[in-house]
Protein backbone atom coordinates (compact mmCIF):
# COMPACT_ATOMS: atom_id res chain seq x y z
CA UNK A 1 0.00 0.00 0.00
CA UNK A 2 1.27 3.07 -0.99
CA UNK A 3 0.12 6.64 0.02
CA UNK A 4 -0.68 8.54 -3.75
CA UNK A 5 -1.97 11.75 -2.77
CA UNK A 6 -3.65 13.75 0.01
CA UNK A 7 -6.39 16.06 -0.87
CA UNK A 8 -6.95 18.96 1.64
CA UNK A 9 -10.26 21.40 1.71
CA UNK A 10 -10.39 23.47 4.73
CA UNK A 11 -8.28 22.01 6.99
CA UNK A 12 -6.13 24.27 8.80
CA UNK A 13 -3.83 26.69 6.61
CA UNK A 14 -5.33 24.65 3.12
CA UNK A 15 -8.50 27.69 1.95
CA UNK A 16 -7.69 26.19 -1.34
CA UNK A 17 -8.39 22.37 -2.72
CA UNK A 18 -4.80 21.60 -2.27
CA UNK A 19 -3.82 17.81 -3.30
CA UNK A 20 -0.22 16.89 -2.41
CA UNK A 21 1.21 13.67 -4.70
CA UNK A 22 3.83 11.27 -2.86
CA UNK A 23 5.94 9.98 -5.30
CA UNK A 24 7.07 6.15 -5.17
CA UNK A 25 10.41 6.53 -2.77
CA UNK A 26 11.17 9.35 -0.69
CA UNK A 27 8.93 13.06 -0.72
CA UNK A 28 10.18 15.67 1.49
CA UNK A 29 8.59 18.85 2.58
CA UNK A 30 10.12 21.98 2.50
CA UNK A 31 9.22 25.25 3.59
CA UNK A 32 9.29 28.17 6.59
CA UNK A 33 8.24 27.81 9.72
CA UNK A 34 4.53 27.85 9.98
CA UNK A 35 4.04 27.53 5.91
CA UNK A 36 2.33 24.21 6.81
CA UNK A 37 4.03 21.81 6.37
CA UNK A 38 3.19 19.55 10.10
CA UNK A 39 -0.76 20.75 8.63
CA UNK A 40 -0.04 17.60 6.17
CA UNK A 41 0.80 15.09 8.33
CA UNK A 42 -1.67 16.44 10.78
CA UNK A 43 -4.51 15.84 8.07
CA UNK A 44 -3.31 12.04 7.12
CA UNK A 45 -3.59 11.22 11.22
CA UNK A 46 -7.03 13.42 11.01
CA UNK A 47 -8.04 11.13 8.30
CA UNK A 48 -7.14 7.53 9.85
CA UNK A 49 -8.92 8.57 13.01
CA UNK A 50 -6.92 11.31 15.27
CA UNK A 51 -9.60 11.81 17.92
CA UNK A 52 -7.31 14.29 20.40
CA UNK A 53 -7.80 18.23 19.33
CA UNK A 54 -4.60 18.93 21.20
CA UNK A 55 -2.16 16.52 19.10
CA UNK A 56 -3.40 18.52 16.30
CA UNK A 57 -2.18 21.35 17.90
CA UNK A 58 -5.64 22.85 18.81
CA UNK A 59 -8.15 23.18 21.80
CA UNK A 60 -11.08 21.78 20.04
CA UNK A 61 -11.75 19.47 16.86
CA UNK A 62 -13.09 22.66 15.38
CA UNK A 63 -9.89 24.30 15.11
CA UNK A 64 -9.19 22.58 12.34
CA UNK A 65 -11.27 24.20 10.05
CA UNK A 66 -9.70 26.85 8.28
CA UNK A 67 -10.26 29.98 10.42
CA UNK A 68 -10.08 32.90 7.78
CA UNK A 69 -7.54 35.31 7.53
CA UNK A 70 -7.37 38.85 6.67
CA UNK A 71 -8.04 38.03 2.84
CA UNK A 72 -10.18 35.12 2.97
CA UNK A 73 -13.64 34.27 4.63
CA UNK A 74 -13.42 31.62 7.30
CA UNK A 75 -15.18 28.09 6.01
CA UNK A 76 -17.63 25.93 7.40
CA UNK A 77 -16.41 22.69 7.13
CA UNK A 78 -12.99 20.91 6.53
CA UNK A 79 -12.50 17.21 4.58
CA UNK A 80 -9.16 15.65 3.80
CA UNK A 81 -8.82 12.43 1.15
CA UNK A 82 -6.36 9.85 1.38
CA UNK A 83 -5.67 8.44 -2.09
CA UNK A 84 -4.02 4.99 -1.28
CA UNK A 85 -2.87 2.67 -3.98
CA UNK A 86 -3.36 -0.89 -2.44
CA UNK A 87 -3.08 -3.12 -5.26
CA UNK A 88 -0.70 -5.39 -3.30
CA UNK A 89 -3.62 -6.12 -1.32
CA UNK A 90 -2.40 -5.42 1.91
CA UNK A 91 -5.81 -3.94 3.01
CA UNK A 92 -8.65 -5.69 2.73
CA UNK A 93 -10.26 -3.64 0.35
CA UNK A 94 -10.20 -2.29 -3.42
CA UNK A 95 -6.77 -1.53 -5.33
CA UNK A 96 -7.81 2.00 -5.57
CA UNK A 97 -8.53 2.97 -1.75
CA UNK A 98 -9.72 6.27 -1.09
CA UNK A 99 -10.70 7.93 2.79
CA UNK A 100 -11.96 11.12 3.57
CA UNK A 101 -13.15 12.52 6.75
CA UNK A 102 -15.71 15.96 7.19
CA UNK A 103 -16.04 17.73 10.05
CA UNK A 104 -18.72 20.89 9.82
CA UNK A 105 -18.72 23.71 11.78
CA UNK A 106 -21.94 22.16 13.98
CA UNK A 107 -19.53 19.07 15.27
CA UNK A 108 -20.95 17.02 12.67
CA UNK A 109 -18.76 14.28 11.48
CA UNK A 110 -18.51 11.91 8.55
CA UNK A 111 -16.38 9.29 7.24
CA UNK A 112 -16.25 7.61 3.72
CA UNK A 113 -14.23 4.66 2.43
CA UNK A 114 -14.66 5.43 -1.49
CA UNK A 115 -17.40 7.51 -1.34
CA UNK A 116 -19.69 5.66 0.53
CA UNK A 117 -20.41 6.91 4.28
CA UNK A 118 -18.57 4.43 6.83
CA UNK A 119 -18.01 4.61 10.13
CA UNK A 120 -14.57 5.64 12.27
CA UNK A 121 -14.43 1.73 13.24
CA UNK A 122 -14.61 0.44 9.63
CA UNK A 123 -11.74 2.82 8.85
CA UNK A 124 -9.82 2.03 12.30
CA UNK A 125 -10.21 -1.94 11.17
CA UNK A 126 -8.96 -1.97 7.69
CA UNK A 127 -5.93 -0.17 8.97
CA UNK A 128 -5.41 -2.30 12.18
CA UNK A 129 -1.94 -4.63 11.82
CA UNK A 130 -0.81 -2.92 8.71
CA UNK A 131 1.28 -0.51 10.30
CA UNK A 132 -0.42 2.75 8.91
CA UNK A 133 -2.96 3.62 11.62
CA UNK A 134 -2.96 6.63 13.22
CA UNK A 135 -0.69 5.83 16.19
CA UNK A 136 1.55 3.66 14.27
CA UNK A 137 4.86 3.67 13.78
CA UNK A 138 4.77 4.65 10.25
CA UNK A 139 4.24 8.48 11.28
CA UNK A 140 7.52 9.46 13.47
CA UNK A 141 7.00 13.00 14.52
CA UNK A 142 9.17 15.10 16.19
CA UNK A 143 10.19 13.77 19.39
CA UNK A 144 8.32 10.74 18.84
CA UNK A 145 11.72 8.66 18.92
CA UNK A 146 12.34 10.20 22.50
CA UNK A 147 9.04 8.65 23.74
CA UNK A 148 10.04 5.73 22.54
CA UNK A 149 13.25 5.09 24.17
CA UNK A 150 11.64 6.71 27.42
CA UNK A 151 8.35 4.94 27.10
CA UNK A 152 7.62 2.29 29.67
CA UNK A 153 7.70 -1.51 28.79
CA UNK A 154 4.11 -1.74 28.24
CA UNK A 155 3.77 0.68 25.90
CA UNK A 156 6.52 -0.48 24.02
CA UNK A 157 5.37 -3.77 23.55
CA UNK A 158 2.31 -2.35 22.34
CA UNK A 159 4.39 -1.14 19.51
CA UNK A 160 6.06 -4.36 19.16
CA UNK A 161 2.16 -5.94 19.13
CA UNK A 162 1.08 -3.77 15.96
CA UNK A 163 3.95 -4.11 14.35
CA UNK A 164 3.64 -7.88 14.65
CA UNK A 165 0.14 -7.90 14.14
CA UNK A 166 -1.31 -9.52 16.73
CA UNK A 167 -3.75 -6.16 18.07
CA UNK A 168 -6.61 -7.36 15.67
CA UNK A 169 -6.82 -10.42 17.58
CA UNK A 170 -6.23 -8.71 21.02
CA UNK A 171 -9.37 -6.36 20.18
CA UNK A 172 -11.59 -8.60 18.73
CA UNK A 173 -11.17 -11.11 22.05
CA UNK A 174 -11.81 -8.17 24.02
CA UNK A 175 -15.16 -7.53 21.57
CA UNK A 176 -16.74 -10.86 21.88
CA UNK A 177 -15.63 -10.94 25.87
CA UNK A 178 -17.87 -8.10 25.79
CA UNK A 179 -20.50 -9.84 24.09
CA UNK A 180 -20.23 -12.86 26.59
CA UNK A 181 -20.43 -10.56 29.52
CA UNK A 182 -23.72 -9.70 28.21
CA UNK A 183 -24.94 -12.44 27.09
CA UNK A 184 -24.26 -14.06 30.35
CA UNK A 185 -26.62 -11.38 31.90
CA UNK A 186 -29.21 -11.68 29.50
CA UNK A 187 -29.37 -15.32 30.75
CA UNK A 188 -29.40 -14.98 34.38
CA UNK A 189 -32.03 -12.18 33.71
CA UNK A 190 -33.89 -15.15 31.53
CA UNK A 191 -33.78 -17.98 34.37
CA UNK A 192 -34.98 -15.17 37.39
CA UNK A 193 -37.48 -15.25 35.06
CA UNK A 194 -38.37 -18.77 34.56
CA UNK A 195 -37.62 -18.94 38.57
CA UNK A 196 -41.02 -16.56 38.94
CA UNK A 197 -42.61 -18.68 36.62
CA UNK A 198 -42.17 -22.08 38.25
P1 LIG B 1 7.08 24.61 11.73
O1 LIG B 1 8.28 24.39 10.91
O2 LIG B 1 7.14 25.80 12.63
O3 LIG B 1 6.57 23.38 12.45
P2 LIG B 1 5.15 24.21 9.68
O4 LIG B 1 5.56 24.56 8.30
O5 LIG B 1 5.12 22.80 10.05
O6 LIG B 1 5.95 25.04 10.70
P3 LIG B 1 2.46 24.23 10.52
O7 LIG B 1 2.62 24.20 11.98
O8 LIG B 1 2.07 23.01 9.77
O9 LIG B 1 3.74 24.86 9.87
O10 LIG B 1 1.42 25.35 10.08
C1 LIG B 1 0.97 26.30 10.94
C2 LIG B 1 0.21 27.31 10.13
O11 LIG B 1 -1.12 26.86 9.92
C3 LIG B 1 0.12 28.62 10.87
O12 LIG B 1 0.43 29.65 9.99
C4 LIG B 1 -1.33 28.70 11.28
O13 LIG B 1 -1.81 30.01 11.25
C5 LIG B 1 -2.01 27.88 10.22
N1 LIG B 1 -3.27 27.31 10.72
C6 LIG B 1 -3.43 26.34 11.65
N2 LIG B 1 -4.74 26.10 11.88
C7 LIG B 1 -5.43 26.95 11.06
C8 LIG B 1 -6.83 27.20 10.82
N3 LIG B 1 -7.79 26.52 11.46
N4 LIG B 1 -7.15 28.14 9.92
C9 LIG B 1 -6.18 28.83 9.26
N5 LIG B 1 -4.88 28.66 9.42
C10 LIG B 1 -4.49 27.73 10.31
Amino acid sequence: VYLKAVEAYGFKSFAERTTVEFDQGLTAIVGPNGSGKSNITDAIRWVLGEQSAKSLRGARMEDIIFSGTEKRQPLNYAEVTLKLDNSSGLIEADSKLNITRRLYRSGESEYFINQAKSRLKDITELFLDTGLGKESFSMISQGKVDEILNAKPEERRHLIEEAAGVLKYKKRKKETAAKLDETMLNLSRVNDIIFDLE
